[in-house]
């Protein structure tokens, strides 16, 4: 399958690499959306558009479900020896690597970020997943189990299958990255799927769909729908031959998704929002806290899910600490995600950066103390400066919602149990971060806090083998680990009855 140029495409200024056919990918072929209607890919940095992809529908979702159940079923694919995939996924993981410079280009065009960021943090990401993953095709073993049954002999035995034919719904943040994070896991364990990937950031989705062909995975598994999340998205979780939904995004569009699958009980993993926390112990390394915590928020333009976005310092360094992290901050620098002197990106869509700049708003109105930024920083381009609160009002919103920008609100404690007590105030439970030096403090903090990932004197470090998910709202299940690709299988106990 060789990459065609589509004539809708429009050239940015800087040259772009192998932009994707800006098609769908339909049973191994580049084909056209059924309303032939599309939508436009902007770059954040400048608001102008340079690509456009087609509008997928539900007649599209309903022909790749198709394309991907009988590719499920076919022997290429059912009876391919695990050995072979693992092959087939380590060679989509040097794929990425051979490509990293083109796709970090692409993801920097189309989400906003530093090329620097995507090539040293996104692109490795991608390529390690389906490394990582590549090692389960021939380890997803089941147990023999030990049943005590009625006396009589038996043999019985679990195996693990995969789950069916999968749809994968990724957000704008990571788009090359959560993309990976769902077509790994579901490869590894033999599923066929349908991608949907952000009508936001479409681009690197679509090229690694076409890395994956060219790594040799059969047609029809690896299946790509542009389009938009209540039309597309929509028909992709609403449709009957999906057997599982694997989502990350919003909360709100996640409830509304278990909503639909209950309808028929379609399998449903999910990666939500967060209002992370940062603590900070007086007897923290001050200079490596302030430039964790700073980073925690401000990394990405703070459209991370993980991000520190709340931030309780002790009182005794509170002062202290609020200047370093000043500091550090102002030393992140504004600008065009091509300029490698950039730190901080713009954000993804205008949409967002009212958003954001509409959260300022409603802090400064509620009360809150501005303390840095609160700004657009940049005229052109969807720019948002760092921006910290303190002296916070705890029910405002920027407070307790999830902001998805470069804001952070700063607030005191005066001990272990307070602190506790709220960063656990919230109806998230992603991720947190404890700075001290007290390793056995640490720990009983880690133990109490209702987060499905506790950092430790850092911030952040993901990795392909160790489960990524939330408490409470922030989600059901886990990705990566052996957690993530297990949710892409169904278990089956087989029992035999030996002898008479
Ligand atoms: P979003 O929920 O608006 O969209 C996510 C994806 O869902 C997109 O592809 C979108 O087109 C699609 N979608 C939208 N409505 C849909 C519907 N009704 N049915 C099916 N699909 C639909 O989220 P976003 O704005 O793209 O991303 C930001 C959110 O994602 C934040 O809340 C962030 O915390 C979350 N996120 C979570 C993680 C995690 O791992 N926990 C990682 C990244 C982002």
């Amino acid at each position: 399958m060789t990459m065609h140029q589509s004539d809708t495409i429009e050239r940015p200024e800087v040259a772009l690499p192998n932009l994707p056919s800006g098609r769908m990918l339909i049973g191994g072929a580049w084909v056209a959306g059924a309303s032939g209607e599309t939508i436009a890919v902007e770059d954040p940095a400048t608001g102008r558009v340079f690509a456009h992809v087609d509008a997928g529908g539900a007649e599209d979702v309903d022909r790749a479900v198709r394309v991907a159940r009988a590719a499920f079923e076919s022997p290429a694919w059912s009876r391919m020896r695990p050995l072979d995939r693992a092959r087939l996924l380590e060679t989509i993981a040097r794929k990425i690597e051979e490509n990293a410079d083109e796709l970090a280009l692409l993801e920097s065009f189309d989400n906003g970020k530093a090329v620097e960021h995507a090539k040293a943090v996104d692109v490795p990401a991608a390529a390690e997943i389906f490394r990582y993953m590549a090692g389960w095709c021939a380890r997803l073993g089941g147990t023999v189990n030990p049943i005590s049954g009625d006396g009589r002999q038996y043999h019985s035995y679990t195996v693990h299958e995969p789950i069916g034919v999968v749809g994968l719904i990724v957000p704008w943040n990571y788009p090359l990255a959560m993309a990976a994070w769902k077509l790994a896991p579901a490869l590894a364990a033999g599923c066929a799927m349908v991608l949907k990937p952000s009508e936001v950031t479409p681009l690197t989705a679509l090229r690694l769909a076409e890395l994956c062909l060219e790594a040799g995975v059969p047609e029809g598994v690896v299946n790509v729908i542009t389009g938009y999340g209540h039309i597309a998205g929509q028909a992709l979780v609403e449709h009957p031959g999906v057997d599982k939904i694997a989502f990350t995004g919003s909360t709100r569009v996640g409830k509304d998704i278990v909503r639909t699958c209950a309808n028929d009980l379609k399998r449903v993993t999910l990666e939500l929002g967060g209002k992370s926390p940062s603590l900070i112990f007086a007897d923290a390394d001050i200079e490596k806290a302030a430039v964790g915590a700073a980073l925690a928020i401000f990394f990405n333009s703070g459209q991370v899910c993980l991000a520190a976005s709340r931030l309780y310092v002790e009182q005794s360094i509170y002062d202290k600490l609020m200047d370093a992290i000043i500091e550090v901050t102002k030393t992140f620098k504004l600008g065009n995600g091509r300029d490698p002197q950039t730190m901080i990106g713009p954000l993804v869509s205008r949409a967002q950066q009212d958003r954001v700049l509409g959260y300022i708003e409603k802090g400064k109105a509620a009360g809150n103390e501005l303390l840095l930024g609160g700004s657009k920083g940049l005229d052109s381009g969807y720019f948002v400066e760092p921006t910290i609160f303190h002296n916070t009002q705890p029910d405002s919103a920027v407070v307790r919602e999830e902001i998805f920008g470069p804001v952070l609100v700063a607030t005191p404690f005066t001990d272990a149990d307070e602190v506790v007590r709220t960063a656990n105030d919230t109806r998230y439970g992603l991720a947190a971060n404890i700075w001290t030096r007290d390793l056995s403090r640490a720990h009983l903090v880690a133990r109490r806090l209702q987060a499905g990932i506790v950092w430790i004197n850092t911030h952040g470090m993901n990795d392909p083998s160790a489960p990524f998910g939330g408490f409470k709202e922030s989600g059901w299940g886990r990705e990566v680990g052996e957690e993530g690709v297990l949710n892409y299988t169904e278990t089956k106990t087989v029992t035999a009855l030996l002898g008479d």
